[in-house]
Formats: C-alpha cells, structure tokens, sequence
C-alpha cells in the first residue's frame, strides 16, 4: 500500500512515499540509512512530520521514519532515542520530579527533530539543556558522539542538522534537575498565567498546565478535529537583519547575534493578514489560524501548491508594505513559494 506525506505530516498534504521503512530501534534507523546510502536511494529522514511539508510529487526514494520509542533516566541525565513522542518524554520527566522541560510541554514531533530546530517555547530552549547527541554521519559512515557546541545553535531555530541531510540524529541527552520548581519564568505571558512575577518560579506541574492552557488557546496543540491546528507551527521564521528597514521600525524587535530579529507575526498582522486571513481567498483550503498569524493551515482538501500558493501571497504583502522578505522556518521538501 502506498503511503502519502498528506498521512505523514501534521499540515496533511504531500503525495507518495516510494518506498517507507519504520525504525523501530536506534539500530535499526542506522542500518535502514546504511542500506539507502549503499544502495544510492534518495533518502529523507523524518520524525512527527510537524515541521515538514512536502510537495504534491512526493518523494522517490526511502523515508525512514524515526520509531524507537527507548528512553531511560539516570539521575539527572535522559536519554532518548531519536523516535520517541516529545511530549511523552517530558510527560516522564516531570513524573521523576525532574525540572527543566515544563515549559515546552504540548510541542508536537519527535526527540529526534528537536536538535534540527533547535526547538523552544516560553523561554526555554532545548539546546540549554542538551549533553550530547548521537549522530550517524553518512559522509563518513560512522557514528559519533556530539556535545552542543558542534551543533551550530545560537541564531534563531539554527542548527548545522537544518539544512543539510549528512547527520542523522540517533539519540539525544539531556541533563534536567532534581527539582520541583521551574527555573526563573522571564515570559511575560506564562508568568501572568501562573500568577507569579517575572522571574518568579512555579511547581514544575503547574508550570506544564499552564503551558498547556496557553498553548491550547493559540490551537499550537496538535488536534485531529481542528484545522487551526493542521499546520506546522510557526510556517514563517523571525526575519533576523542587519537593519531594519524605516517602513517597519514600529515591528517589535529582539537582539540576535546575527542583528535584530523582527516579529514575523506582527508583520504578517499588519501587512492585512490578520489570524483568520484567507478563508476567502484561493479556493478556500488554505488559511492563517484563526488564533495565530504565523501558522498557514490547512483548512481541509489542500494540495501542497495551495499551501505554497497561499505561502507566496502572505510573502508577497509584507514585501510590499515593509521591504522584507520572509522565509520558511519548516522545512520544504520537493516545493517552494
Ligand atoms: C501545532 C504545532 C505547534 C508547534 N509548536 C512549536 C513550538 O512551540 N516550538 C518549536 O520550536 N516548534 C514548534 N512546532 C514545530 C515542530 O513541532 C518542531 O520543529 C519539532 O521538533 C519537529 O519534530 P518532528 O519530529 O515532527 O520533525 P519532522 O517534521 O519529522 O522533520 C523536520 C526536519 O527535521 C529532520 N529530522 C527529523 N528527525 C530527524 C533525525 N532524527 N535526524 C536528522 N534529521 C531529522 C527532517 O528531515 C526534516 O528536515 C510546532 C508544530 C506544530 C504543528
């Protein structure tokens, strides 16, 4: 039976799979990778399909998808295969009593993607909290023992796994701690749910509640039955610049190392696409959420060339009202706007 992207990612469109093959340990990932490689098959690697979108022809070659669900804990060290449900690792860390995950409670995907995003939420990045990382390099054909700061973090969403497929992420560890309470809350809006000062702390179950309730409320929990939710999170990146162009010197800005990084969000909101935008345009499948103007949904029966369609519109109005160009923060495969 043949397997599509639209049953593989969380945004729901993309045409076949020639061939799929499930990891379901760490050894088995190495060998299906070994075997492609060998065999010279195009391969793509992939976890939860939340950050991905791949286009209508889909992909001919092999996709492994990442399935081991092994993790253990030891003291304060986690160590999970690259497979396992991201929200259920933290779910188990928060049950040890270990503090340092809550507050990227809800993220959906795997272990295994969120070094390749350098995923965060509320004020907590995953790179803060990584030991080390086991990589397959496929160049080399060997596996290899990473710590963080060969992972080229820093920029925003940056990682040296982003835009290339030699390293294959095999397991990952992370040091929590044995703590109950959350470190310092610096997020305006997790601090005011939680009804503690900026820089306050929390129990580290409440913290994860109220992350859930935020997040919820933004439809950035993944849900079956909401299209707001059919999307990949954020679909545009921060835009981070050298300057800020005059026209969008009223944008909320935030230092990077690489310049000042704009909100995608409020550009996007104030180039006419306000959450909600495009239920009326196109044919009607493809949508901003209705909470949230960073992420495009698929309001049902989209193509991946609807989404890209729609993708290049939203692009082109913030270049018209505000000279910058925005970018994807996920990943596209076999497509582009
Ligand atoms: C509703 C919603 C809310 C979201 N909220 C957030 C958020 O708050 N913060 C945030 O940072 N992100 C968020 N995201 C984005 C997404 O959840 C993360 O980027 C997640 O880490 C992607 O993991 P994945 O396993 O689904 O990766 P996939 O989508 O399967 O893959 C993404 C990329 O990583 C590569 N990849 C995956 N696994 C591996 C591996 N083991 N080795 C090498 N490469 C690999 C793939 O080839 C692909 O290029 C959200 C997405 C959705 C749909």
């Amino acid at each position: 039976m043949t397997i599509t992207f639209a049953e593989l990612t969380t945004m729901r469109v993309g045409g076949p799979v020639r061939r799929f093959e499930l990891a379901q340990t760490a050894d088995q990932a190495v060998e299906l990778v070994r075997e492609a490689d060998v065999a010279g098959d195009a391969l793509l690697v992939i976890g939860g399909g939340s950050n991905l979108v791949v286009g209508d022809v889909g992909w001919d070659g092999t996709v492994v998808k990442m399935a081991s669900p092994a993790f253990d804990i030891e003291g304060d060290l986690v160590h999970a295969d690259a497979g396992v449900d991201w929200d259920l690792l933290v779910r188990a860390t928060l049950a040890e009593g270990l503090a340092g995950l809550e507050a990227l409670s809800g993220v959906p995907g795997s272990v295994g993607g969120t070094p390749v995003q350098n995923v965060g939420a509320f004020g907590t990045l995953t790179s803060e909290l990584l030991e080390f990382i086991t990589v397959y390099d496929r160049e080399a054909g060997k596996l290899e023992r990473w710590t963080p700061d060969r992972c080229g973090f820093g920029s925003h969403r940056q990682s040296v796994f982003k835009h290339s497929d030699r390293w294959v992420v095999i397991d990952v560890t992370y040091r929590l701690k044995r703590t109950g309470q959350s470190k310092p809350i610096e997020y305006a809006e997790l601090a005011r749910t939680l009804d503690i000062p900026i820089g306050g702390t929390a129990p580290i179950a409440d913290v994860r509640q109220a992350v859930l309730t935020l997040r919820r409320n933004k439809r950035m929990v993944l849900d079956p039955d909401d299209h707001d939710t059919w999307s990949v999170g954020s679909f545009f990146i921060n835009p981070v610049l050298p300057e800020v162009p005059p026209r969008a010197s009223e944008c909320p800005q935030y230092f990077d190392i690489k310049g000042t990084k704009l909100s995608a969000a409020w550009l996007i909101h104030n180039a006419g696409c306000p959450p909600g935008y495009g239920l009326d345009w196109g044919n009607g499948t493809v949508a901003l959420s209705s909470r949230h103007a960073l992420a495009v949904t698929n309001r049902g029966g989209a193509t991946t060339a609807d989404i890209m369609k729609f993708a290049a519109h939203v692009q082109e109005k913030v270049e018209a009202r505000f000279d910058i160009r925005l970018g994807p923060e996920c990943d596209l495969v076999n497509c582009s706007f």
